[in-house]
């Protein structure tokens, strides 16, 4: 055996951790995974996942070649001759049924991917389909559409490095290594802040939870789950009633203060007290902790953008941000200049105007009008686009880096959809319960095995801060990098795909690199340069400082743009926010089911490995103890969780971290309906428990996926 240690950066999440990889050369597998010390962004930060990456690309059941479904069964074929039949297919529906018909559906780890998902957009591009879905719409999508309503600071927000305050709420980065601008970083996520506490951080955690973050928190809200629009137009009006705001920046760059002051009224605070479950004074300390700043930022999660009405959420985080005039100003030191993945241009104070007409410029979908949002059709009417009869129908499926099954909303739905598909390939390492329903699995690489750079948090980075990694494992068997599947169908169909650097014309031969080069042309740093150091690096002459505004601009941000005033007036005649789902009785459906992150898996991902499976046992249904006592349920036991729509088995363990009245459930486990699984292993899906046709975002189409109105019972174990 010869051991070699290579560099690279782990993408088993999207925090993209340095680490050092101890390769067998002889066998070229994984032998171990370590932190980089001397990384000057993670400092040798890695997590469980990470340094188990070695056990997914070593996995026993790590498909190494392609797999075609004849009747039930999936045999091997070899993968070139998968792509002439897919081509062959692809061509016959897309002149039958025009480019609608053909959909990508790209998952959470396509986007821990520089390559595959630029390349699947630009495919759909090439064949005129805006059928492009990916997770995103179903995970947080009022944080990019909201800035189109109240418009956005084109400085940024003020970063967490230099937060006095920072109010995180419904985001437990410590578990999930994400982070937001503003909130805790992604990356050494603890390291950061304990340093930020150190230097006198105060830390307010909104949460149902009392999650590994709350255990930091000065001050702690534990809201009830479903119930932060209320408890946030509780926050902003109590700044308003004292006078805490930044009238200068108000008066200079805001527009609808009145109207904001009329739309929060009716949330007093005894009425937020009573209906978010949350002590009048922490709500009065909370609003005037975050007012006093003077710096720090309030940013949300998954919780409360997964529950009802979050884009108006999402508004209301922009609009007090705004109120206590959290930005970056002229002259401040900016180190990160929006990511030096994207194209430069100068860091400006000053406002970027609403475009409340984007949000209804292009395509929609055939059910429930929701338009595409910027390039990418809402995902949650996937399903029923595949099912529903006529012109538009969804016939062909790509997904890269995804698993609907366990993943999208409303299970059973789902899984009739991809049944019902004339095609659908599925590009996976393994056969995952999405894999066994497609005609064509193609084997595919996992992160080791191709070049990549982070740009799904190039913009995140607290310093100018970049990491090329070439592939440090070859690539074993016959398996492709995703965006191969495109380029080498668009070659057999004659098409061109167009990119940044260049055109991709049929029978080009082409690297991962090469790929790369095409995409991230215009990028700020340029490839060529980037390439040029192994490991992460801090590219300090990319730091820079803010211009003055544009004395010319008259653009002011909105506090209550169309639709907010209506919405909030919504939130307030719910008076509970189960009330927006169909079926609601709040006799029934006494508890909410939250999501919840996992250390040991991310998503759908992780579960394979038997060494990150039995960390966390299953999807353990997390429920307050006095409640199981009240209910005569024990540690342990099988529940039924219950909501109008559907219902679903799961361990019960017992949480006094959660409050009462809440389930709290790990999304995206469990197989096929109706199949015969260990629950206490494979444990269970929560999309079942979604309903697509009540309560779902009017924008962005997303259900409620979280703050699920349930009942809970104990049920015998089958
Ligand atoms: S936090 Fe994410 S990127 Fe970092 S080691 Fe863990 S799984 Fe990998």
């Amino acid at each position: 055996m010869s051991i070699e240690t290579r560099r690279s950066f782990c993408r088993f999440c999207h925090a993209g951790c340095a680490i050092d990889v101890d390769v067998d050369t002889v066998s070229n597998a994984v032998l171990g995974i370590h932190g980089v010390q001397d990384d000057p962004m993670y400092e040798g930060y890695t997590c469980v996942k990470g340094r188990n990456l070695g056990g997914q690309h070593e996995h026993p059941g790590r498909l190494r070649s392609s797999l075609k479904r004849t009747g039930d069964v999936l045999n091997p074929i070899d993968t070139n001759v998968a792509f002439d039949e897919i081509a062959d297919k692809l061509a016959g529906i897309l002149e039958k049924y025009g480019p609608r018909s053909i959909a990508t559906y790209c998952g959470t780890a396509a986007y821990q991917n520089a390559t595959g998902l630029p390349i699947a957009a630009a495919f759909h591009n090439a064949i005129g389909s805006e059928s492009f879905y990916t997770s995103s719409s179903i995970d947080q999508p009022g944080k990019a559409i909201a800035p189109l309503r109240h418009g956005a600071w084109a400085a940024g927000v003020q970063g967490f490095e230099t937060a006095d305050v920072a109010m995180v709420i419904g985001c437990n980065t410590l578990v999930s290594t994400f982070g937001y601008p503003g909130g805790i970083p992604g990356f050494n996520p603890l390291v950061r802040l304990r340093q930020a506490k150190e230097r006198g951080l105060y830390l307010i955690v909104i949460d149902p939870r009392l999650t590994e973050v709350a255990h930091y928190a000065d001050l702690y809200l534990p809201v009830r789950a479903g119930e932060d629009p209320t408890l946030l137009a509780g926050i902003i009006r109590q700044i308003l009633a004292t006078d805490a705001y930044d009238k200068d920046f108000c008066g200079q760059y805001v527009n609808g203060l009145d109207e904001l002051r009329i739309a929060v009224d009716p949330f007093t605070l005894d009425y937020v007290s009573q209906r978010a479950g949350v002590e009048q004074d922490l709500i009065v300390t909370a609003a005037q902790k975050f007012a006093e700043g003077p710096r720090g930022a309030v940013t949300t999660g998954t919780g409360p953008d997964m529950a009802p009405h979050s884009s108006l959420t999402e508004h209301l985080v922009l609009a007090l941000n705004t109120l206590c005039g959290r930005y970056n100003r002229a002259g401040e030191t900016v180190y990160n200049p929006g990511g030096l993945m994207t194209p430069p241009g100068p860091v400006r104070a000053g406002v970027i105007a609403p475009k409340p007409e984007m949000l209804t410029k292009g395509s929609k979908s055939r059910m429930r009008d929701i338009y595409m949002q910027r390039g990418q059709a809402a995902t949650s009417t996937l399903a029923e686009e595949i099912l529903l009869e006529g012109e538009g129908q969804i016939r062909a499926l790509f997904t890269l880096g995804g698993n609907p099954v366990v993943s999208w909303p409303d299970q059973r739905t789902t899984v009739e959809a991809l049944r019902a598909l004339d095609l659908h390939v599925l590009m996976d390492v393994h056969v995952s319960p999405s894999a066994q329903l497609a005609h064509y699995v193609i084997a595919s690489t996992l992160s080791l095995e191709r070049p990549d750079v982070p740009t799904t948090i190039d913009r995140w980075f607290d310093q100018p801060y970049q990491h090329y990694t070439p592939a440090v494992l070859e690539m074993r068997g016959d398996i492709r990098q995703e965006w191969q599947v495109y380029t080498e169908v668009a070659s057999r169909l004659g098409i061109t795909i167009k990119m940044a650097g260049g055109n991709i014309t049929p029978g080009m031969k082409l690297t991962g690199d090469d790929v790369l080069d095409l995409i991230y042309a215009n990028a700020k740093l340029p490839l060529s340069e980037l390439r040029k150091y192994v490991g992460g690096h801090v590219f300090p002459e990319y730091i820079t400082s803010v211009q003055p505004a544009d004395p010319t601009s008259q653009a002011r941000l909105e506090m209550v743009p169309a639709g907010i005033a209506e919405e909030l007036k919504d939130v307030f005649r719910e008076s509970n926010s189960g009330a927006v789902i169909h079926g609601f009785d709040p006799e029934v459906h006494t508890f909410r089911m939250t999501t919840r992150r996992l250390k040991s898996v991310f998503n759908s991902s992780g579960r394979e490995v038997e060494k990150l499976r039995v960390r966390e046992g299953t999807n353990f249904a997390h429920v307050n103890s006095l409640d199981l006592a009240e209910l005569g349920i024990a540690d342990g036991d099988t529940i039924e969780v219950a909501s109008p729509k559907g219902s679903i088995k799961a361990v019960v363990k017992a949480a006094d971290d959660v409050r009462r009245g809440m389930v709290s459930l790990a999304h995206a486990w469990g197989g096929l309906p109706d199949t015969p699984n260990d629950l206490s292993v494979v444990g269970s899906t929560t999309g079942a428990l979604i309903d697509l046709q009540s309560g779902y975002d009017p924008i962005t189409g997303i259900p409620v996926m979280s703050a699920i109105p349930v009942a809970l019972r104990a049920v015998p174990v089958s």
